[in-house]
């Protein structure tokens, strides 16, 4: 994780530091190495959220967009009392997951259900083809209010398959400036569309609470 607590502090990891987890309470190490980014880990066990990915530099770019307030929040669902680190929560209740690792349609699922009001922000550069199957397979626009374009996948990777059953808002990130929402794909036809938007609006949107906006195309 990006954060422990030192003092009741949320503090970054340090070299010989030790602190207090933010979702569990336990002790945590400063893990500061050569080969993994800077991290705070669980000292005696294992990490305490199984949804937790470690975290690359592009989790970290993403993170820092947003204040440190809203950053690794723990949220407990009261009925179950299940509880799980937010990447993200902002002061108007919605939750951003920056998504790496492929997970499954269930898992996408399961995480919907317990955020409610989640956004995925799916880092589309961890498969090295993705990008370039991507870029191939943009035609259109095929609407210009919201603007969309036809994407045809001809990828193997399985990265719009995973995300097609979604219920929110999902948008792709290959390292650009745009942000792709995935707004719809069927499976079997391997088409669907996707919507530009400009990464810097989207921030933009999520600081202030306002609806995500969409592209338009003028006329
Ligand atoms: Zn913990």
């Amino acid at each position: 994780m990006k954060y422990a607590k030192v003092n009741g502090k949320k503090v970054e990891a340090k070299p010989k530091l030790r602190g207090i987890c933010t979702n569990c309470s336990q002790e945590m190490v400063a893990k500061c190495g050569r080969v993994k980014i800077w991290h705070w880990a669980h000292k005696s066990r294992l990490h305490c959220d199984p949804w937790w990915e470690s975290e690359t530099e592009w989790h970290r770019n993403w993170k820092n967009n947003f204040p440190v307030e809203w950053q690794e929040i723990s949220h407990k669902d009261k009925a179950s009392n299940e509880r799980h680190i937010a990447d993200v929560k902002t002061s108007h209740g919605l939750v951003l997951e920056f998504q790496h690792s492929l997970i499954s349609p269930a898992e996408v699922e399961s995480r919907e259900q317990f955020y409610g009001n989640l956004i995925w922000i799916v880092d589309g550069n961890r498969s090295e083809l993705d990008k370039g199957h991507f870029n191939l397979g943009l035609s259109g626009p095929i609407q210009k209010d919201p603007l969309a374009y036809q994407i045809s996948w001809y990828g193997r990777s399985r990265l719009l398959q995973n995300w097609a059953e979604s219920k929110v808002m999902v948008y792709l990130d290959f390292g650009d400036e745009i942000l792709w929402r995935l707004v719809l794909y069927n499976s079997q036809k391997k088409t669907g569309a996707v919507g530009p938007l400009s990464k810097k609006a989207f921030i933009e949107d999520c600081l202030n609470g306002y609806p995500i906006r969409v592209s338009k195309l003028e006329e």
